[in-house]
């Protein structure tokens, strides 16, 4: 028997199953059965599940863990083969005392002795940097909705749920044909595509091409994870995903059989999203939106409210004015406020616009405001840090006093404008008197609502 304070690292066997599912699913869902359901592929069935564990035990108590679940890579033509690293935890009462630092010790002398010729993480780059990975990229998360997809050249295509009985094979020799990604077992990709969370849906007619994806709860937006297939093909899955319809205004598949599919009409019920602008180039230091997104670009205005025109058809009540950075809105002249007094102009019940920065046009804001009863008096201005110092290292554009001053200029314009904002906390060098300092402005500002 070990003695407090000894510690041993080792392979899972099978009767640490049990225990070790206990501990990685307190440590990363509060003792929810998690890991089972929705990475079934990996830590089901048992019998075979529990050897991608690695554990940490002192004495006899279950303190640390660390998967270490063998892939094949495809890159190119190449197959290389690939130790997945994840669920790397510690006990909450047993963190900083160095436990994951002797699990990575082990777990990559452990892969060498394997001889992996890679091994792949999703993390903390700057922490797991010191055991030897290193970033290879940025992963962006693509979430669809009708303005990310371009309507003019996708084909109409008709899709239906995946069947495992009639679509499996077929799935499975897709996925391995791609020359990037997983390599995938045919037995482990059917519990991949059964996963709870997600999706899946193939062509019913035409060239076979399937795609997986989540679904927002309300079904306003789609994450896609892969779609597969002749690149005609590809465009127009996405166009359906997206919930989209053609330029005539008719569903591009009414005769759609799944409930997953709606049509534009069937995504909201009252307030509808109009994105008008994406991009920037501010460059904050925290922020991957330049890169991710690219410069600013708006939609032409015109373009705007005929969108706007086929919702009110709709039947929407609210048009959301959305963009990355919309107080760069600019069309033919025409900036954020202009364009926001035409979709008022509209007779829509109501106008509102989703988060501003500060210093962007808001005075203009607060004149439409008050000219258009329609537009909603309320104004997300991230404010970020109450800080100047902080401010700086962010480089925010702005600091406290202007901030304040604008937030001043803005309710004398229109006393009842509600403020929100976002603020960051433990920005990489803040003090507990910027902190401080950032709690005194919230508090001065009154915001109704912080995120
Ligand atoms: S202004 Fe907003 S979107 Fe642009 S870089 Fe800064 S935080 Fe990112």
């Amino acid at each position: 028997m070990n003695q407090p304070g000894q510690f041993t690292i080792r392979q899972a066997r099978l009767g640490d199953y049990g225990r070790m599912m206990r501990l990685i699913n307190g440590i990363f869902f509060q003792g929810r059965r998690v890991f089972e359901k929705k990475w079934a592929h990996i830590y089901l069935p048992p019998e075979k599940a529990y050897r991608w564990g690695h554990l940490l035990y002192e004495g006899d108590e279950l303190i640390g863990h660390l998967g270490i679940y063998p892939l094949w890579l495809k890159v190119g033509g190449a197959l290389l083969k690939t130790a997945g690293i994840g669920a790397v935890g510690t006990r909450p009462d047993r963190r900083g005392q160095g436990v994951m630092s002797r699990l990575l010790q082990y777990g990559c002398e452990h892969m060498r002795q394997d001889g992996y010729d890679i091994s792949i993480l999703w993390g903390d780059r700057f922490r797991y940097g010191n055991y030897g990975w290193e970033p290879v990229g940025e992963a962006v998360e693509w979430v669809l909705d009708t303005r990310h997809v371009d309507r003019r050249e996708a084909p109409p295509v008709r899709l239906r749920p995946y069947d495992p009985a009639r679509d499996l094979v077929r799935v499975w020799r897709l996925w391995n044909a791609q020359p990037f990604g997983t390599w995938q077992p045919r037995d482990r990709l059917e519990l991949i595509l059964r996963r709870p969370d997600w999706k899946t849906f193939v062509t019913a007619g035409g060239p076979f091409a399937f795609a997986v994806c989540q679904f927002a709860a309300d079904r306003t937006a789609v994450c896609v994870d892969r779609v597969v297939g002749p690149p005609a093909v590809v465009q127009g899955i996405l166009l359906r995903l997206a919930g989209s319809r053609p330029r005539d205004g008719r569903p591009a598949s009414a005769a759609e059989p799944t409930p997953h599919c709606e049509g534009a009409a069937h995504r909201f019920r009252t307030r509808a999203m109009v994105k008008v602008q994406d991009g920037c180039d501010t460059r904050c230091s925290y922020c991957i939106v330049p890169d991710a997104r690219g410069v600013p670009r708006s939609v032409p205005a015109d373009r705007v409210l005929a969108e706007c025109e086929q919702l009110l058809g709709d039947g929407a009540r609210e048009i959301v004015l959305t963009g990355i950075n919309l107080g760069n809105y600019e069309s033919c002249g025409l900036d954020l406020p202009g364009l926001v007094a035409k979709v008022a102009s509209t007779g829509v019940d109501r106008v509102r616009l989703s988060s501003v920065e500060p210093l962007s046009c808001t005075v203009g804001l607060a004149a439409v405001m008050r000219e258009h009863p329609n537009v909603v008096r309320h104004l997300h201005l991230p404010l970020q840090s109450g800080s100047d110092a902080v401010l700086e290292a962010m480089g925010r554009r702005y600091t406290v006093r202007r901030f304040e001053d604008e937030v001043f200029e803005l309710r004398e314009a229109v006393p009842d404008v509600v403020l929100t904002t976002d603020v960051i906390a433990g920005f990489p060098g803040e003090t507990p008197e910027d902190h401080a300092a950032t709690v005194d402005v919230c508090d001065r500002v009154g915001f109704s609502r912080l995120h």
